[in-house]
C-alpha cells in the first residue's frame, strides 16, 4: 500500500517519475477539462496508479457483487438461456445442442464480465458480443477437462490414489486463478501452467482462500436452493436451477474480475474504476489551493506567493482566498508582498462590510511592518473612528495626519479632520487644534463651492 506524500492517510493514485513520489487525486493539477494530471511540484505529467491502492477489498463489497447481474438485459439473457436449455433438456440431441449453445453464450459473456471488471468497469457490458465465439471457449474447456481427467487416470495408475487426490485438490484450488489467466490471455494451457497459477495466487495472497470459500459456497448453494424450492417438479426445477447457476456464474466471473482489479499492481497493470458518474471538475481556485497546499509542504514559499497573486488576479472576489493569502503572508513575514497586499486587502474588507476586522488586520500588519499606514483614506478614517471610540487618540492622530496629501474627497477630509481635531483637543495639543481649525475652514469653503 502506498500513500500520498502530502496526506499520509490517503491512498496514492498518481506517481511522478521526475520527483519519484506518489500523490493522491487532490495533490495533482489538471487542465480545465483535461484527463491528464500534472505534478504540483515539477509540472511533469503524472502516471496513473489506477485504483491499486484505493480499491475496496473484494470481501467487503459482496452485496455489490451479487447485485451486479441485476439489470434488465443481463437478467433477460439469463432467464431466456435457462428456459431454452430447461425446456429442451429432456429432448435427445436437440437438448444437448441447445444446452451447449446456451452454455457457450453465457460463458463468453461471463468472461467478458471478468475482463471489463478487471479494467475497472463496474457495470455489466453490453450483450452484443456474447453471441459469437462462446462455443470455441466451451470446446477449449472440454478439451482441458479431458486432458486433466487423462492426467488424473495416469497419475492414479502410476503414482497411486493419495498423490492423485492431492493433485486433484490442487486442480480444484487452481480454478479461480486459471479462469483469471484465461480471461486475460485467452490461452488454455498456459493459463493452467503452475507458474501462471502461482502468479495469481501469490498476488492475491491469503484472501485467495476467501475466494475459494466463496466459490464453493455459491456452487453448493445452487443445488440446495433448487432442491428446497422445487423438489419433485423436475421441469420447473431444471429451469430454476439453471437460472440460479447462470446468475452465480456471472457473479463469480465479476468477482474474479474484481480480484484482478483489486490486485492490479501486483499483476502488473493499473486500471481506474469507472462508476459512470460524470467527472468532477475543480474550479481554478480549488486547483490552486491544492497546488498551494503541496508547495507549502515543500517549503517553496516563493512559488506559493506567485500562485496566490496569479489566482487572486482572476478571482479577487473570493473572500476566503483573500483571507488565506493574508494569513500566508503573515505566517511567512513577507514584508514586501504584505505591504503591497495589505492596502488592497483592507479596502476589500471595508467594501465587503467587514470593517470590524480592519483593526485586527491593521495590528497584525503593524506587528511585521511597524510604521505601516494604509493608503486608502476611507480605510484610515474608518480605523480612526474605531480607535476614537476606544479613546485611543494617538492612534487617531497617527492615522489621519497627512491624509490631505492623498485624499481628494473633500467631505471625507472634513469628517476626518473634525475627528482629528477632537483627538488633538483630548490630547491637549492646542496649537495643532488651531491649525486644524484653520484647515477645516478652508476645507468647508471648498465643500460649499463644490456643491454649488
Ligand atoms: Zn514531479
Ligand atoms: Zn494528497
Amino acid at each position: 500500500m502506498k500513500y500520498c506524500k502530502y496526506h499520509p492517510t490517503e491512498a496514492a493514485t498518481w506517481y511522478c517519475t521526475h520527483c519519484d513520489c506518489q500523490v493522491c487525486d487532490t495533490c495533482t493539477q489538471e487542465s480545465e477539462r483535461g484527463d491528464d494530471r500534472y505534478c504540483c511540484k515539477c509540472g511533469a505529467t503524472l502516471e496513473s496508479l489506477g485504483s491499486a491502492y484505493t480499491a475496496e477489498p473484494f470481501w467487503e463489497r459482496l452485496s455489490e457483487t451479487f447485485r451486479y447481474p441485476l439489470t434488465v438485459p443481463v437478467m433477460t439473457l439469463i432467464i431466456i438461456l435457462s428456459a431454452i436449455s430447461g425446456v429442451l433438456f429432456f429432448m435427445p440431441i436437440v437438448g444437448a445442442v441447445a444446452g451447449l449453445i446456451s452454455a457457450g453464450i453465457l460463458t463468453k459473456y461471463s468472461f467478458q464480465c471478468l475482463e471489463e471488471t478487471a479494467s475497472g468497469n463496474m457495470s455489466p457490458p453490453g450483450l452484443s458480443e456474447a453471441f459469437s465465439g462462446g462455443i470455441i471457449i466451451i470446446f477449449k474447456m472440454i478439451g482441458l477437462i479431458i486432458l486433466i481427467t487423462a492426467g488424473g487416470v495416469g497419475s492414479y495408475h502410476y503414482l497411486g490414489a493419495g498423490i492423485t487426490g492431492l493433485l486433484g485438490a490442487f486442480v480444484v484450488l487452481s480454478i479461480p486463478a486459471f479462469l483469471i489467466n484465461f480471461a486475460l490471455t485467452d490461452r488454455v494451457l498456459a493459463s493452467f501452467a503452475p507458474q501462471n497459477i502461482l502468479r495469481i495466487v501469490g498476488a492475491v495472497g491469503l484472501p485467495y482462500g476467501i475466494l475459494i470459500g466463496l466459490l464453493l459456497l455459491m456452487s453448493s448453494s445452487v443445488g440446495l436452493l433448487s432442491y428446497m424450492v422445487f423438489s419433485g417438479f423436475e421441469w420447473a426445477s431444471m429451469i430454476l436451477q439453471s437460472v440460479i447457476s447462470n446468475f452465480y456464474m456471472v457473479v463469480i466471473f465479476h468477482l474474479l474480475g474484481y480480484v484482478v482489479f483489486q490486485y492490479q499492481e501486483k499483476l502488473g497493470f493499473y486500471a481506474r474504476a469507472q462508476t459512470g458518474d460524470a467527472p468532477v471538475y475543480r474550479s481554478e481556485v480549488e486547483r490552486s489551493r491544492a497546488k498551494i497546499s503541496v508547495l507549502v509542504k515543500e517549503g517553496d514559499y516563493e512559488a506559493v506567493n506567485r500562485l496566490y497573486q496569479k489566482t487572486l488576479d482572476r478571482n479577487g472576489q473570493d473572500m476566503s482566498l483573500n483571507d488565506e493569502y493574508f494569513e500566508f503572508l503573515m505566517a511567512t513575514g513577507n514584508k514586501e508582498s504584505l505591504l503591497e497586499f495589505a492596502d488592497e486587502y483592507m479596502s476589500y474588507k471595508l467594501h465587503k462590510g467587514q470593517q470590524v476586522q480592519l483593526k485586527r488586520i491593521y495590528n497584525q500588519v503593524r506587528s511585521v511592518i511597524t510604521d505601516f499606514k494604509p493608503t486608502g483614506s476611507e480605510v484610515r478614517f474608518t480605523l480612526a473612528k474605531d480607535y476614537a471610540s476606544f479613546g485611543d487618540y494617538p492612534a487617531v492622530v497617527r492615522l489621519i495626519n497627512g491624509m490631505h496629501q492623498e485624499c481628494s474627497d473633500n467631505q471625507l477630509l472634513v469628517d476626518a479632520y473634525t475627528l482629528l481635531r477632537e483627538a488633538l483637543e483630548a490630547l491637549g495639543r492646542d496649537s495643532m487644534v488651531r491649525s486644524c481649525d484653520q484647515y477645516l475652514i478652508r476645507l468647508k469653503r471648498n465643500v460649499s463651492v463644490g456643491s454649488i
